[in-house]
């Protein structure tokens, strides 16, 4: 979608002063707050989309560079017009705004108390996992040191703010003289902080807690995949909403097996003589050793395929396989007699190379499977 101009969005001329344009991006930012349009996503793009348009404009480097290159001219150095703007950003354009500093955005709206509730911290923590894990996911209960609201702590009235959340000052403005309110910064809004505690328990009302959580990781994760456990989190002071629990996942290297996206890969050596007269085999799986039979006169190179025996697909697409990957040894070092027998079966014509039809090269191998 191609940007709109930025003074078609604020409403003003090319020649806009500076004063016109606070103005017009006033009333949009009044207008469009996500406070009067809660879950309206338009409203919201157009709310950034007015504060990005502002804040380019309200910069007189950035302006000049706007009306000489347009939206090309912003790419690059200015990642606000480039990826568009987040809302603390544009809180915090505000202060510029509307006059005095902290928050008095909120005034325009009766100052509703409480209007943003804080959200505990998040935590963060790392999941080894075997490729068996990864491979048919597993129910893990693992413990978390997390911040909690704690026990016995009394609480009494902000000395602050007076229990209202809210602090009010008159500000000047380019409109005059207003009353501002803001969040309290000693009780974060509450309206309440803490009186009494016990030991071990922050200033917040807080206090750290070692929880056993059981988690469910679902067959198909991936190295440096993040999970999400909504609310297991650090706790919010004063009851708000928790944080979130992200777990990292670390996948541990298998001894034997090595992971290919859904597919398993294993390197089997076998002797040559193996190779030449057939054998069966052990060979290690996810789940446990399999037999598998080696033909007469198998080739080093050798791809075999064990349908369903990889990992299951992340989204819910089947299960992969493992794949075997042959090869065949040669001796490295060799004593007299086997010097002389091997020299005899050298004179056998059997023991030449006569690649075939049906002997794939690398290319066609690799289309094969791949
Ligand atoms: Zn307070």
């Amino acid at each position: 979608m191609a940007k709109r101009d930025y003074y078609e969005i604020l409403g003003v001329s090319k020649s806009a002063t500076e004063d016109e344009m606070k103005k017009a991006y006033r009333k949009l930012a009044i207008k469009y707050h996500p406070d009067k349009n809660p879950d309206n996503p338009e409203a919201e793009d157009k709310f950034k989309e007015a504060a990005e348009a502002y804040e380019v404009l309200s910069n007189s480097e950035k302006r000049a560079q706007y009306d000489r290159f347009g939206h090309d001219g912003m790419r690059g150095g200015f990642g606000g017009a480039g990826g568009g703007m987040n809302m603390d950003d544009i809180f915090s354009q505000f202060g510029d705004i509307f006059g005095g500093g902290g928050s008095p955005f909120e005034s325009f709206f009766g100052g509703g108390g409480g209007r943003r509730q804080r959200k505990g911290s998040n935590l963060r923590i790392k999941l080894k996992l075997t490729l068996g894990e990864v491979a048919n996911g597993v129910e893990k209960k693992i413990k978390v040191n997390r911040l909690v609201n704690a026990e016995g702590v009394t609480f009494k009235t902000c000395p602050t703010c007076g229990g209202s959340g809210q602090v009010k000052k008159v500000v000047n403005t380019m409109l005059g003289q207003m009353v501002s309110s803001s969040t309290c910064t000693t009780c974060n809004g509450s309206g309440q902080v803490v009186d009494k505690r016990p030991p071990g328990v922050d200033s917040t009302g807080l206090e750290m807690q070692e929880e056993v959580i059981p988690i469910k990781i679902p067959a198909g994760v991936s190295d440096g995949m993040q999970l999400s456990m909504s609310g297991k989190g650090n706790m919010s002071p004063g009851g708000g909403i928790p944080g979130d629990l992200l777990i990292v996942i670390e996948e541990t290297e298998h001894e034997t097996l090595k992971r290919d996206g859904t597919n398993v890969v294993y390197d089997l050596y076998v002797s040559f003589i193996d190779a030449a007269l057939g054998e069966s085999m052990e060979v290690p799986t996810i789940d446990g050793k399999v037999r598998i039979k080696i033909e007469p006169g198998t080739q080093s190179g050798k791809i075999l395929r064990l349908r369903g025996k990889g990992i299951k697909d992340l989204n819910g697409y089947g299960k992969g396989d493992q794949l075997i990957h042959v090869n065949v040894w040669t001796p490295k070092k060799l004593n007299k007699e086997e010097t002389d027998l091997l020299k005899k079966l050298k004179e056998s014509d059997n023991f030449q190379p006569k690649p075939g039809k049906g002997d794939k090269g690398f290319f066609e191998k690799i289309r094969e499977f791949f």
